[in-house]
């Protein structure tokens, strides 16, 4: 691959019509309605839903797995590629940790995914709910890797400390773009603070947890050059970051940011091929990838799970 300004199809127009490799067949089916049923009666959010993710269909229909998000349906941020409502958040809800262990453990997760919206109106972030929420899938599911998809936090150290000290096996947080998109897409966020995240969720493996994990996703197709892409690589693997996802980013609606750009299956395993040489112990890679999709095949699995 040439180190090009853009590389992918120019998407034209915000209802771009995409291109049949990102076409995917809505099909419920048992299995489906069950974690659908599970989880409205648990009152429980999910990123798969409230991001409108192309992949809910294989997700909770074949695998049986979902991406629960805690802390409400609100966020407190408005970034311009996310279809999660953005506004005013209700207090936590203090039944939702054991209701999300209680999902765990009926879908009998071997990997749980937990997420949130942010909290930037609570005090702590919504770190101690993260953290309550760990614990309580521990306790009803001992042998459950935990992988949390956390926000900023807006750079306070304490919430991110509380948050790695209850254990979770995989600590994940996405740039989800590349730094000069930030004020366009992210407004309220920070590629710096971000990095300095990943950078102290380093120095905490390295002080006292050395089987975590660090992860980290980017979108492409919004409009990022190729160079900017792999600098997002290099500056990740400076701070050690074990494991990327990259995958197309799909507008929800044509009110969101539009797709700038359609990376074709060939631009995705250049790309792969290009982290990989990095160092990057895992590398996900393609269209339709999700910072948790087949997110239990990110890591090992003789990942050790924390006793907590
Ligand atoms: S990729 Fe993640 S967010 Fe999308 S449906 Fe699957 S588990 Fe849910």
């Amino acid at each position: 691959m040439s180190d090009l300004v853009q590389i992918g199809i120019p998407a034209r127009g915000k209802n771009a019509r995409r291109p049949e490799w990102l076409r995917v067949k809505i099909q419920s089916n048992d299995a489906f309605k069950e974690v659908d049923g599970l989880l409205g009666g648990l009152k429980l959010h999910t990123v798969c839903e409230e991001a409108r993710c192309p992949n809910i269909w294989e997700c909770w229909g074949r695998h049986k797995t979902a991406t629960f998000m805690i802390l409400g349906d609100i966020c407190t941020r408005n970034c311009r590629y996310c279809a999660v409502t953005k506004g005013r958040p209700l207090p936590p809800d203090p039944d939702e940790p054991q209701n999300v262990a209680a999902a765990v453990k009926h879908l009998q997760l071997a990997h749980a995914v937990v997420t949130s919206v942010d909290r930037d109106d609570l005090s702590d972030y919504g770190a101690s709910h993260f953290a309550d929420t760990i614990a309580a899938i521990r306790r009803f599911n001992p042998g459950t890797r935990i992988e949390v998809l956390i926000p900023d936090f807006m750079g306070n150290v304490e919430p991110l400390q509380a948050l790695l000290d209850a254990r979770p096996e995989v600590l994940n947080h996405n740039t989800e773009t590349v730094p000069r998109l930030f004020p366009k897409l992210r407004a309220r966020g920070d590629f710096e603070r971000s990095m300095q995240l990943l950078q102290r969720a380093d120095a905490y493996r390295t002080a006292s947890a050395p089987s975590l994990i660090t992860k980290s996703g980017v979108m492409v197709g919004l409009g990022e050059t190729l160079s900017e892409l792999t600098d997002v690589m290099d500056r990740l693997r400076a701070v050690n970051c074990d494991v990327i996802t990259l995958g197309q980013y799909l507008n929800p609606t044509i009110k969101h940011t539009p797709i700038a750009r359609f990376y074709t299956l060939e631009e995705f395993a250049e790309l792969r091929k290009a982290a990989l040489a990095r160092g990057f112990k895992h590398v996900e890679a393609g269209p339709l990838v999700r910072s948790s999709y087949h997110a239990a095949t990110h890591v090992p699995t003789s990942t050790p799970v924390s006793p907590g």
